[in-house]
C-alpha cells in the first residue's frame, strides 16, 4: 500500500481518515500530488504518549550517543539532496542554488549540535564545595542543565529545510535530550515527508526509542492547537507570523500547567544610515540595501523593512538610486498564494496611508505565471512615521520604507519608540559612531543582533549568533533560535544538594569522568 501523505506517529504510519490537502506549486499556481492527510485527534494523543515514553530513555542517553544519532541524520540528509532539489523546488519555488545552500546549512546545523553534545560541556555543570564548619553549614551544591520533555516544533514556510522538520528547533531539542513532534508547514508537505523519513531511519538505525520523533500533517490550526494544549508536551518551538506565534503563546499560557513557547516571529529590521556614511557611500549602501530587500522575494524575517536617513541632498540621491533599482526589478515568485495575497494587500494599504508615498514599484507581474510579488519602495517623513505605529510593522515580501528625519532629536525619538526586532543595522563612519554613540545603546535594547556597515539578511550558524530579540520579534528575548546557544531553550537547570557522588549524573561526579569544563567554586576547570 502506498503510504505517502500520512503522518508518522513514531515508527507507524498515520491514518488516511483526516482532512486532505495538497501543496501548491507557486511557480505555476497548480496543485501538486499526492494528497496529504491531516492527523486525527487520537494520532496527536498517540504521538504525545509515545514521546513521553521515549523521553524516559532518551533524556538519559549519553552525549556521545546523541551525537551519533544527529550525525546519522546529517549523513542521510546529504543522501536525499536530489529528491529535495525536485520536491522543494516544486513546493516552494526555490532555485537549485538556494535549495543546495539551505540543505547544506541544515546538515551543518545538525553536526554543530552533534559536536556540542559529544563534548558535553554545554550542560554548564557547577559545583560549590560544602563547608560543614560554617554556621549554618554550607551544603554541597551541584547543578547542570537537563532536558524538558516532548517538544513540539512548527516548521517555517520560508525555510522548508533549515527551519523545518530537521531544522534548528528540532536539532537543538534533540541535542538537549528531548523527543520532538513536528507539525509540518502545509506549504511543503512533500519536503517535510522526505526529511521525516530520514529522521525515522536514523532513529531506528541508532537504536533510539520509538516516539523520539513524530511528524504530523495538517492544514489549519487544529493539530497545532491540540499539540500545544496536550498535557504531556513540555515546550514549543515556532517560526512564523506574529499572529500565529502570539496565538500559540496564549494557548500555552492558558494551560493548567503553562509551558514555554519559543516563537521567532516577524521583524522589520530597522536600518540607520548616518550622515557621514550617507555622504561617503550612499550609492553603495543603496545597492546593498536593494539586494537585501529583494533577496528571496523579501521573504526573510531579517529583511530590512525600514531605513532612516537625515533629510538633505545625500538622502535625495540615495532615494533616487534606490527607487531606480526597485523600479527596474522584476516581480518574483513568492512562497505561497496566501503570502503573496497578504503582501499585495499590505502594499496596497500602505500606498493609501496618509503621508506615505509609493516611491517606486518593480515591473508588473501581469501575464506572468505563478504567484508573484512586485518589489516596492515607500517614502515617508519622520513626523508621519511617528504618528502612525502601523508603519513600523512587517510587510513580508520585497518592500521597504524610507523614512527621512529632519533633526538628530527626531532620529532619537524614532529609535526610542522602536519595538523589538531581530536585527538593527547602522551604517556609519568612525566619526558618525562617536557622534551617535547613544543610538547604539538604544538599539541594543531593541534587537537581538546589531549589524554595522552591512545588511541583516544572511544569518550565520555558529556559537555567537543570536537570532531572537525583544517581543514581538520573539516570544522570549533571552534566547536564540539559531546557533549552538539555541539548545538552552529546551533545557532547564537542576540543582542536586548533598547527593553522594555515586548517585549524581556523570557530569557532576567528583572525578569528572567525562572530562568536561565545569565551574568549580567559581572558577572554570576541567580536572
Ligand atoms: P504562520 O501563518 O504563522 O504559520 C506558521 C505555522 O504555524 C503553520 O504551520 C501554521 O499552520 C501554524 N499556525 C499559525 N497560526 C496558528 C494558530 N493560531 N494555531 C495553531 N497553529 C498555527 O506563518 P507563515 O505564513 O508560514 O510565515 C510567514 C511569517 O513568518 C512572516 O510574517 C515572517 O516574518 C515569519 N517568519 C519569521 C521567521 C523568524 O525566524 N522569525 C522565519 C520565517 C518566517 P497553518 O498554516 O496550517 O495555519
Amino acid at each position: 500500500m502506498d503510504l505517502r501523505g500520512r503522518s508518522f506517529i513514531g515508527w507507524a504510519s498515520g491514518a488516511d481518515g483526516g482532512k486532505t490537502f495538497t501543496a501548491i506549486n507557486p511557480a505555476t499556481a497548480q496543485a501538486i500530488t499526492p494528497n496529504y492527510y491531516s492527523a486525527l485527534p487520537d494520532e496527536v494523543d498517540r504521538a504525545a504518549q509515545l514521546a513521553a515514553q521515549a523521553f524516559i530513555i532518551y533524556s538519559r542517553t549519553s552525549g556521545k550517543q546523541k551525537a551519533v544519532f544527529l550525525r546519522d541524520i546529517a549523513k542521510r540528509l546529504e543522501g536525499i539532496t536530489d529528491a529535495l532539489l525536485v520536491r522543494t523546488n516544486q513546493e516552494a519555488g526555490l532555485a537549485e542554488a538556494r535549495i543546495r545552500s539551505e540543505a547544506a546549512r541544515t546538515v551543518f546545523q545538525m553536526r554543530l549540535f552533534a559536536d556540542l553534545v559529544a563534548e558535553m560541556s554545554w550542560v554548564r555543570a557547577r559545583l560549590d564545595k560544602p563547608d560543614a564548619e560554617r554556621k549554618p553549614a554550607k551544603p554541597d551544591l551541584r547543578s547542570m542543565w537537563r532536558p524538558l520533555g516532548p517538544v513540539v516544533v512548527f516548521g517555517a514556510s520560508n525555510f522548508p529545510l533549515a527551519y523545518s522538520v530537521a531544522g534548528g528547533d528540532t536539532a537543538s531539542a534533540f541535542a538537549a535530550g528531548n523527543p520532538v513532534i513536528v507539525k509540518a508547514h502545509p506549504a511543503h508537505p512533500g519536503t517535510s515527508e522526505l526529511v521525516g523519513e530520514v529522521i525515522v531511519a536514523a532513529a531506528r538505525a541508532c537504536g533510539m526509542p520509538e516516539g523520539i520523533f513524530s511528524l504530523l500533517f495538517d492544514v489549519g490550526t487544529e493539530v497545532g492547537t491540540a499539540l500545544v494544549k496536550h498535557p504531556l508536551v513540555r515546550a514549543v518551538g515556532f517560526t512564523g507570523s506574529q499572529r500565529g506565534g502570539r496565538a500559540l503563546m496564549n494557548l500555552a499560557a492558558a494551560r493548567p500547567v503553562p509551558i514555554p513557547v519559543f516563537a521567532e516571529m516577524g521583524s522589520t529590521n530597522p536600518v540607520f544610515v548616518l550622515p557621514g556614511a550617507l555622504a561617503a557611500r550612499g550609492e553603495q549602501i543603496a545597492e546593498g540595501l536593494h539586494g537585501s530587500v529583494t533577496l528571496g522575494a523579501g521573504q526573510f524575517c531579517t529583511k530590512p523593512g525600514m531605513v532612516f536617513l537625515p533629510v538633505g541632498k545625500d538622502a535625495k540621491s540615495f532615494s533616487q538610486n534606490l527607487s531606480k533599482r526597485i523600479s527596474e526589478s522584476a516581480s518574483q515568485v513568492m512562497l505561497t498564494p496566501q503570502i503573496q495575497s497578504a503582501y499585495s494587500g499590505l502594499v496596497g494599504a500602505r500606498a493609501k496611508q496618509s503621508g506615505v508615498a509609493l516611491a517606486a514599484e518593480g515591473k508588473s507581474a501581469s501575464g506572468q505565471a505563478g504567484v508573484r510579488g512586485v518589489p516596492a519602495m515607500f517614502a515617508v517623513e519622520a513626523r508621519d512615521f511617528l504618528r502612525e505605529p502601523e508603519l513600523g510593522e512587517e510587510v513580508f515580501g520585497p518592500a521597504t520604507l524610507v523614512v527621512s528625519y529632519g533633526s538628530r532629536e527626531e532620529m532619537f525619538e524614532i529609535a526610542r519608540g522602536l519595538r523589538g526586532h531581530l536585527t538593527a543595522t547602522v551604517h556609519g563612519t568612525d566619526e558618525d559612531l562617536r557622534e551617535y554613540r547613544d543610538l547604539i545603546e538604544i538599539l541594543e535594547q531593541k534587537a537581538g543582533r546589531l549589524v554595522f556597515n552591512g545588511f541583516p539578511t544572511g544569518v550565520e550558524v555558529g556559537h555567537a549568533i543570536i537570532h531572537g530579540g525583544p517581543y514581538p520579534a520573539s516570544s522570549d528575548g533571552q534566547s536564540t533560535s539559531v546557533g549552538s546557544q539555541a539548545i538552552y531553550r529546551f533545557a532547564r537547570p537542576v540543582c542536586f544538594q548533598n547527593f553522594p557522588s555515586a548517585a549524581l549524573p556523570d557530569e557532576l561526579k567528583d572525578s569528572n569522568p567525562l572530562g568536561i569544563w565545569r565551574l568549580k567554586d567559581g572558577a572554570l576547570a576541567k580536572d
